[in-house]
């Protein structure tokens, strides 16, 4: 969500406004802020692995209060955690914490960027972490981002060793210490050296000391503090307040927070680098002074601030467009400072503020295809009384190679005030345009555009306006605009996508025994007009039928699904199904379209290539119909009823209520004792059910580990006898699984499963698992990561009454969807647990 001018392009990281949202419309006191701003020339560098780990009180603080250059460098995207706002895990997890992070610096002032570091989940050490992400790579990343931005100070979220608790979170300490010395170091990462970055030394590296709780170890003697709770009377808050709005950002990991008013004092202990007595910034000069041939610049931004008057902002237009003369007349290696080029272009945006202009422009659809032909609308307002002139409106195709003009209208006609000046320009979406699958995520523009959180806009319109001899630019995203009955105005960016996609209706199909199935495909057309075929691809010994279809569409966004019927071998076999598609200039592979349509961030396009997992393999199950009580959200519904199974959701209602002996077995999905507060009371129904012969099972619910009312949970009782959540975990989804009960029938029947049914499992074993568990539990599995001692409380059944208890922290919610065999067995056999005598 940033934009960056023509020039600028060969530095992928100068940003200043918003890309994808709509212009921020400046009040009087936050031009006053931008010109304090302004003033102000250095630079902080937060450090840390994922996104949340960030301290927003200290970027608030430092980005808001100490008028610095701010960003946070979070090592990954957060794909590998949990998502408590829907179902998307993995890439579409990441996306949306991509965007949860950018809301969060929207709030807090500071800029984002990321190492390609992929988060794969939990991990008990660094050198765990380490190779899994390759260092050296993440390294450069990291060394990258620090000659690129050139930070004065960096600062970690956590301590280079185990204190950190989380392999990541070490090792984003390590790497940013190794990374503050490589960084100046010119034979290190020479090839970013010979691409025109220079080495940079910054002055010192600090640990941002974390205190979770009152009781946690005091910061070291001569550590550095920094308040962070002050208020700031022109934004009317504190820095803690802006803090908590940015936190509570972070929605897909459930961590709205309290605001905290008053005083508060962070603290910091120096890593690298030169100490310091009493400041962060000890020996750095924070001013224009340290730009040469800056003075004039410096006097004439003073002059500015010293002018400006909250009841007419645009008074202070000639001194500002005084400055951007000044700016350009700088030594050409000032210019050159990446921190000159980001507060050139917070100036240009406090010439737009100060202008009152609003420039708009709107395509007529959200997605475009290359080579469709679309109308833009612009609109150039200006409500500041300044009399400004437009000169000429030029829409541009932003691409990885560059910038380029695809339609330039000169005006040079006066703008009445507050009178909205619109032209509508015809296009055609150039044939080459890339898609916009995100950089980090395969799409084109990773090499130019690494680091950053995502591509920028692929059309933007430029504006070219003056103020009597001095002229200026404001450029904007080219978006999408709809009136939502709820929300009201909303914007969404533009994206461009093939002129067909293709969308598997499920991702995965599974085949229990030979027999063919249907699978669906949901074709919809991304250009006005598409037709051709498609052609499925699957793996030996598979069979699609018919294996050609054509497709015919007349306008964009018509939508079909096709139909195809699957035979898989008549032994185990899995593999990929994928689809070419010719849609008139020959077969290529076919992508599909993800939305993540979230109200706190922008909508998000993902257009991954289009895959349909298969996987054969011997399942029987006994019992079909399914009570399925839905927790946090999960995908495992779906999974099951992709192998036969009824799967009926359960409300609040129903547990209450209905007849629940018509169910085979009844699960309660992810963290439904963290989400549903009923359960309070109805489980003491489901416990019922099960004395009647009835089975329950219960997958993973977190225990916060945080002291307060049952640690996150709704109830810590959540069984028919006591046993506790505990924070165990297995992390390696390889550690060899144990039998402890090789006769029990979960392991038996109607599967009999093996060691080779723990294979090919994805991201972990199992997480939250029980521990302290009452004698009519009986544990069924042992397993451990790498060097820890053994775990057996992965699954625990009882028995009660007539009917079987399953607690399990094992992760069948990353398993089912992926098609993992052996995961379908077990849970099979789980849900048989009803009809089996043992
Ligand atoms: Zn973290």
């Amino acid at each position: 969500m940033r934009s960056r001018s023509l020039t600028l392009l060969a530095c992928p990281f100068v940003l200043a406004a918003p890309w994808a949202s709509a212009q921020v419309a400046k009040d009087a006191a936050a031009l006053l802020k931008s010109l304090d701003k302004l003033q102000t020339v250095g630079s902080v560098l937060y450090v840390a692995a994922h996104p949340d780990d960030e301290n927003t009180a200290v970027l608030a603080t430092l980005s808001k209060g100490r008028n610095l250059r701010t960003a946070y460098l979070a090592l990954t995207r957060g794909g590998g955690g949990q998502n408590l706002i829907g179902s998307e895990l993995d890439e579409g997890l990441a996306a949306i914490r991509t965007q949860e992070l950018l809301a969060a610096r929207r709030i807090d002032g500071a800029e984002q960027f990321f190492s390609r570091a992929v988060d794969f989940g939990f991990s008990k050490t660094a050198d765990e972490t380490l190779s899994f992400w390759g260092k050296d790579a993440v390294l450069g990343d990291v060394v990258r981002t620090i000659r690129t931005f050139r930070p004065d100070v960096i600062l970690t979220r956590f301590p280079p060793d185990a204190r950190a608790g989380h392999g990541h979170h070490t090792a984003s300490a390590m790497l940013a210490i190794e990374a503050f010395k490589a960084a100046a170091d010119p034979t290190r990462f020479p090839e970013q050296i010979s691409a025109g970055l220079r080495p940079w030394q910054a002055k010192r590296l600090l640990w941002n000391h974390f205190r979770f709780s009152e009781d946690a170890p005091k910061p070291a003697p001569g550590s550095l503090t920094l308040e962070v709770g002050a208020f700031d009377p022109i934004l009317g808050t504190s820095f803690g307040e802006l803090a908590a709005e940015s936190r509570s950002q972070h929605r897909s990991q459930g961590f709205g927070v309290l605001s905290q008013r008053g005083s508060r004092l962070e603290s910091f202990e120096l890593l690298a680098g030169e100490a310091a007595k009493s400041d962060l910034f000890e020996g750095v000069d924070l001013s224009w002074a340290r730009v040469p041939g800056a003075a004039t610049l410096a006097s004439r931004l003073k002059q500015a601030r010293a002018a400006f008057h909250p009841d007419r902002p645009s008074a202070v237009l000639p001194l500002l467009l005084e400055a951007q003369a000044d700016f350009a007349a700088l030594p050409a290696s000032s210019q050159a400072d990446p921190l000159v080029k980001a507060k050139a272009t917070e100036l240009q945006e406090a010439i737009r503020a100060a202008a009152g202009l609003w420039v708009e422009a709107l395509a007529e659809r959200q997605s475009l295809a290359p080579g469709d032909r679309l109308t833009f609308a612009a609109t150039v307002l200006a409500r500041g009384g300044a009399p400004l002139q437009l000169n000429a409106l030029t829409l541009e195709v932003v691409r990885p190679e560059g910038v380029t003009e695809v339609s330039k209208r000169t005006l040079q006609s006066a703008l009445e005030d507050n009178s909205p000046r619109k032209e509508t320009f015809a296009v055609e979406v150039p044939a080459d345009m890339p898609l916009s699958q995100p950089h980090w995520l395969g799409g084109t523009g990773e090499a130019v555009w690494a680091g950053l959180p995502e591509n920028p806009n692929p059309f933007r319109l430029r504006a070219t306006l003056a103020l009597g001899t001095r002229t200026f630019e404001v450029m904007v995203p080219v978006q999408y605009r709809f009136r939502d009955p709820v929300l009201g105005e909303r914007y969404q960016p533009l994206v461009v996508v093939p002129p067909v996609l293709v969308t598997p209706v499920e991702r995965v199909a599974v085949f229990g025994d030979a027999a063919s199935q249907d699978v669906r495909f949901k074709v919809v057309a991304g250009a006005a007009a598409a037709s051709g075929q498609l052609r499925f691809k699957v793996p030996v010994g598979w069979k699609a039928e018919p294996a050609v279809l054509p497709f015919q569409f007349s306008k964009a966004g018509e939508e079909k699904t096709f139909t195809a019927r699957l035979t898989p071998p008549l032994q185990p076999s899995s593999g990929n199904l994928q689809v070419d598609v010719d849609a008139g200039q020959g077969f290529v592979s076919a992508h599909g379209i993800q939305r993540l349509d979230y109200p706190h961030i922008p909508l998000q396009t993902l257009l991954p290539l289009t895959q349909m997992r298969l996987a054969r393999f011997e399942l029987h199950h006994n019992g079909r119909r399914i009570g399925y009580v839905m927790g946090a959200g999960d995908e495992i519904p779906q999974s099951l009823r992709r192998i036969g199974y009824e799967v009926e959701l359960l409300s609040d209602e129903a547990l209450a209520s209905s007849d629940l002996s018509r169910f085979d077995a009844i699960v309660l999905g992810i963290r439904a004792f963290n989400t549903r507060a009923a359960l309070v009371s109805l489980k003491q129904r489901l416990h019922e059910y099960v004395a009647q012969g009835g089975t329950e099972v219960v997958l993973y619910t977190v225990n916060t580990g945080f002291p307060g009312i049952n640690a996150g949970m709704v109830t810590e009782a959540i069984g028919p006898y006591p046993f506790k959540v505990s924070r165990n975990r297995v992390t390696d989804e390889h550690a060899e699984v144990r039998f402890l009960l090789p006769d029990h029938p979960a392991l038996n029947w109607p599967n009999k499963l093996t060691a080779a049914d723990f294979d090919g499992w994805v991201q972990e074993r199992g997480l939250y698992h029980a521990e302290g568990w009452d004698a009519h539990y009986k544990p069924v599995f042992v397993m451990h990561d790498p060097g820890e001692k053994a775990d057996e409380g992965s699954l625990i059944v009882a028995e009660h009454g007539k009917g079987r208890y399953v607690y399990t922290g094992l992760a069948f919610f990353r398993q089912l969807p992926e098609g993992v065999p052996g995961a379908y067995r077990l849970f099979a056999n789980l849900l048989a647990l009803g009809h089996a005598h043992d």
